[in-house]
């Protein structure tokens, strides 16, 4: 384990809070002189990373604060995006570049427009209100799914107190309909999820009973042959995102030092590598410019980052 110091002091590469276990198929991706950063503290639980190539920024949600945080790459510096958040949680971006944002106050999935206007995606199903929307992505055909697990009615922190009227599942939004769908059903608290490179496969973590990453053959509209990828138990994962190479990198938290932070799965479902963090992590995704060699992380209440040789699937 590792014996990193996160107190600000001098780090020694190659840093110790990257764990190989597996040389073959994660050695190559750890940089020797590059270390992972604590960018910056101050939030309650920071949630729902996405990254913005065009500007050079990254914006990321701090739940309890009911706001969206935005972290600049060239200055370093932290400026709020927008409060009231709706105690926003997970967000994308659609083909279009626009923000989609998943809302646990308001219990629905906005996008925001290119002149800063909200429209709303969807907050009921079949007359019934959606739980708490945790988690989303856009599938390049312009379909957005998301998950549906309700966290945001369980917790007056993350927004409010609430009835469950619908079931937790995962829905597809068509793209040029606007017409939802229920994808999965079967899942106990569905909570992060992305498309394999090719999309051919989506994944999906559970952060409730059993705890574990799943993963569906993408049809079309239809997910089909749900079964588990990665194991998490004792502990969760919650936002997960794919490399080009179709590993998937999780993230890790809820057991403590030597489990907390990244775990990367290789596509057969070998946990090959770790990046630990002195904090839960929530959710990650790639940027770093062009390159996408840049891994973001929500830890807690702070902002982490790592430079890989390797690059993300998918921009956000
Ligand atoms: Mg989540």
């Amino acid at each position: 384990m590792t014996d990193r110091d996160w107190s600000g002091g001098i780090v020694r590469y190659p840093d110790p809070a990257i764990e190989i276990i597996d040389e073959e198929r994660f050695g190559s991706f750890r940089i020797g002189n590059a270390v992972v950063e604590r960018l910056w503290t101050g939030a309650r639980w920071t949630e729902g990373p996405v990254y913005f190539g065009d500007g050079g920024y990254l914006l990321f949600s701090d739940i309890p604060n009911n706001r969206i945080l935005r972290y600049d790459e060239e200055t370093g510096q932290v400026s709020l995006y927008r409060k009231p958040s709706n105690y926003s949680n997970g967000h994308t971006r659609d083909r279009q570049g626009r923000l989609v944002s998943c809302e646990h106050f308001t219990r629905r999935v906005t996008r925001t427009e290119h002149d800063g206007t909200l429209t709303v995606l969807i907050d009921a199903f079949e007359g019934k209100k959606l739980n708490a929307p945790n988690d989303v992505v856009v599938h390049s055909d312009g379909s957005i799914w998301f998950t549906d697990p309700g966290y945001g009615i369980l917790y007056a922190y993350e927004g409010q107190h609430a009835e469950f009227e619908l079931p937790t599942r995962v829905y597809r939004i068509d793209g040029q309909t606007g017409e939802a769908t229920v994808a999965i059903e079967e899942m106990d608290m569905p909570n992060g999820l992305c498309f394999s490179p090719d999309e051919s496969l989506l994944y999906v973590s559970d952060t409730g009973d059993p705890e574990n990453i799943r993963v569906y053959d993408v049809d079309g509209a239809h997910l089909n042959n749900g079964r588990v990828f990665a194991e998490m138990s004792p502990g969760k994962a919650d936002g997960i995102r794919c490399d080009i190479h179709g590993n998937l990198w999780s993230s890790a938290g809820w057991v403590g030092a030597g489990y907390d932070g990244v775990h990367c799965f290789a596509p057969d479902g070998a946990l090959i590598g770790k990046i630990h963090l002195p904090e839960i992590v929530s959710n990650l995704c790639f940027g770093g410019g062009p390159k996408k060699n840049r891994l973001y992380m929500t830890g807690s209440q702070s902002l982490y980052a790592v430079y890989l040789e390797t690059k993300g699937a998918q921009t956000p």
